[in-house]
């Protein structure tokens, strides 16, 4: 494709409680679909044992956060459990503007603030398939304190009230079904008429069809 096109790469946006199983979902579907590439964010947070700066995120001081986020440098960002979280707002563009599909791990604070930049992304809600699931998945993961393991609790209940927001759900009680779910919901997406106008644009005109990519 040689011309730049916002309509030619889909925004994923993947919005779960801690605790529903969304990171490893969301690398078992990278695992299969090469072509969509996660947006690794910035956040103030330190890392987790295991965690590699610049793999599951860019770790970064608060001072630093700050004068990215005054500097414009964020397509969004939101405080959640205490922490700052932000996507890097011309790494997005880029790979948006190349016709890459990009798939943003983030809360519903965040996913508000994308829609209003791309009315097109597409928002995907993961549910534990109960609130017993959740608590023993948080602190079956052994990596967080109880204190904080009982501030994710209470703010679960805060992320699952933005569900509604959201224009898929997938409710992660067995994980293949959950997984075939997501890949289901890409392929969807990536069939849409304007997806397919802009990445095929010299087949469309082959047979005199015209997108309206308004
Ligand atoms: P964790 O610290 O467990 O990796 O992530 C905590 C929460 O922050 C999760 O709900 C995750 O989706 C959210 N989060 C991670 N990165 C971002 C981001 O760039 N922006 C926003 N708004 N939320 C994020």
């Amino acid at each position: 494709m040689s011309q730049l096109n916002p309509h030619a790469g889909s925004l994923f946006m993947v919005a779960a409680p801690s605790g529903a199983g969304k990171s490893t979902l969301v690398n078992a579907l990278l695992a299969k679909e090469p072509d969509l590439r996660l947006s690794i964010s910035y956040t103030t947070r330190a890392p987790r044992p295991g965690e590699v700066d610049g793999r599951e995120y860019h770790f970064t001081s608060v001072e630093d956060f700050l004068a990215k986020k005054d500097n414009g440098e964020f397509l969004e960002y939101a405080e959640v459990h205490g922490n700052y979280y932000g996507t890097s707002r011309v790494l997005i563009n880029q790979f948006m503007q190349a016709g890459t599909d990009m798939l943003l791990e983030i809360d519903w604070q965040g996913t508000q603030q994308v829609k209003k930049q791309f009315p097109h992304a597409v928002g995907i809600f993961i549910l534990p398939p109960s609130i017993e699931a959740l608590e023993q998945r948080l602190k079956k993961r052994g990596q967080d304190s109880e204190q904080v393991i009982t501030k994710r609790l209470l703010a679960a209940g805060g992320e699952i009230a933005h569900a509604p927001e959201f224009e898929y759900v997938i409710i992660n009680q067995d994980f293949e079904t959950a997984l075939s779910e997501l890949i289901a919901i890409i392929t969807a997406t990536r069939s849409r008429f304007n997806q397919q106008a802009a990445r095929n644009s010299d087949l469309f005109a082959q047979f005199g069809i015209h997108a309206n990519l308004s």
